[in-house]
């Protein structure tokens, strides 16, 4: 599938496939749950901070019938290899490959004590895998979705983030936050999620500028095999850091480092280690800038957003240390156009994608310009594509 919308042409395809695999005779069911940008608030939602993310026009559908045992039979368009399971006896499986992610999230919700059912699925996605834009969090909260859907069951919608970010953290064993899954679940069309990740508080922020105002996306296309690896080692940072700033400031209350605000910080950060001192410096300071960020954005200010997004990719980049070649240089391309507000690699880095925001009447040239650019300090043809806010996911 190309860069556009899944449309009803995706789902005309999809009956048909699902037909040829599986057979005819039930209501096909079809469910979509779309990709996010960050807009900022990177790395802080599994330190209990604040994040800023859209839900955009980029998902992943599913065709669905449910089945009267506890088997799945599911195929992705987007991979080679079919997958086959039962609900009885689920774990970790190697061989499962991407079914991994569905199966996990049907487990955890039938730890969770909520009806779950065999299905015959089919999923497909125009969703980079690996792109940084989190497909993974799309198929969990997809796939929790197939399952209440099909048995006809309704959970508080704040509930199937929790669930989804349990199977990823669990079944799949990275440890990443909250803010994925919960956009995906709850996005609304041009609007941002404020989320307190401590607190579970969120907030819709109305996007106003969205017709006078384009999120452009720059896929590096390259994705580091050491990502997920990488990922956790910052999540043990971050804990080794907690737990020595909560004894030098002799507060026992602290539980993550959202819990100290940046003038807290200043005065006890020489106390740590110079690597932890980075991590944390980055942590509570981007807290510092989504709360800068949302302000800015009641205002219609995309110059102050701008800027708070430069200032988000340089802490990433030398603080928290999770950016790359690549994404700096996509950032670096993006801002040698015209007009170009600010721009930051969005997700958890080490490859995947950077955003720009531009005014409207200049995204295409920015798209061809900052992909010539990129070219030229790479040698690599980037993806360039203008992204909409969507709704979160749901039935179709
Ligand atoms: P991302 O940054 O895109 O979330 P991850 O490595 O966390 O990257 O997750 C990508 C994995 O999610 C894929 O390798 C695959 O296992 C699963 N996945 C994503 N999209 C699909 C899809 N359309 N069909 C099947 N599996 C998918
Ligand atoms: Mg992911």
């Amino acid at each position: 599938m190309d860069a556009s919308e899944l449309n009803d042409h995706t789902v005309a395809a999809m009956k048909e496939k699902f037909i040829q695999e599986f057979g005819t005779g039930k209501e096909i069911s079809f469910f979509r749950a779309p990709a996010r940008v960050n807009i900022i608030g990177e790395h802080t939602d599994y330190n209990n901070g604040y994040v800023l993310p859209i839900a955009i026009d980029r998902s992943i559908v599913a065709a669905a019938v449910k089945r009267d045992d506890r088997m799945f039979r599911m195929r992705s368009l987007n991979f080679p290899e079919a997958v086959t399971a039962s609900l009885d006896g689920l774990k970790y499986d190697l061989s499962k490959g991407w079914g991994n992610y569905p199966l996990g999230v049907a487990q955890v919700m039938e730890k969770a004590g909520i009806a779950v059912c065999g299905a015959d699925i089919i999923f497909n996605g125009n969703i980079p895998l690996g792109g940084g834009l989190s497909s993974s969090a799309a198929i969990e909260v997809l796939m929790a979705n197939i399952l209440l859907g099909l048995t006809g069951t309704t959970i508080e919608k704040e509930q199937i983030p929790v669930l989804c970010k349990q199977a990823e953290n669990e079944f799949i064993g990275v440890q990443c936050g909250i803010m994925d899954q919960f956009i995906s679940a709850l996005g609304k069309a041009n609007h941002a999620i404020f989320l307190d990740c401590g607190t579970m508080d969120y907030r819709h922020i109305p996007f106003r500028m969205a017709d006078r105002v384009a999120v452009i996306v720059g896929n590096t296309k390259v994705k580091r095999e050491l990502a997920h690896s990488a990922y956790n080692q910052r999540v043990r940072e971050c804990a080794e850091a907690v737990e020595l700033l909560r004894k030098q400031l002799g507060r026992t209350e602290i539980n993550s480092l959202s819990d100290i605000d940046s003038e807290e910080f200043t005065s006890c950060k020489k106390s740590l280690p110079d690597l932890l001192e980075k991590r944390a410096d980055h942590v509570i300071n981007e807290n510092a800038r989504v709360k800068e960020a949302i302000t800015a954005l009641e205002n219609d200010d995309m110059k102050t957003l701008g800027a708070l997004l430069l200032q988000s990719h340089a802490s990433l980049r030398d603080k928290y240390e999770v950016s790359c070649g690549e994404l700096d240089h996509i950032v670096e391309s993006f801002m040698s156009c015209d007009g170009v507000y600010g721009a930051r690699m969005t997700g958890a880095g080490f490859g995947g994608s950077a955003i720009a925001l531009v005014p409207t009447e200049q995204k295409d040239a920015v798209i061809e310009q900052s992909a010539k650019e990129y070219k030229r300090l790479t040698g690599i043809d980037g993806e360039f594509y203008a992204c909409s806010i969507a709704d979160g996911a749901g039935r179709m």
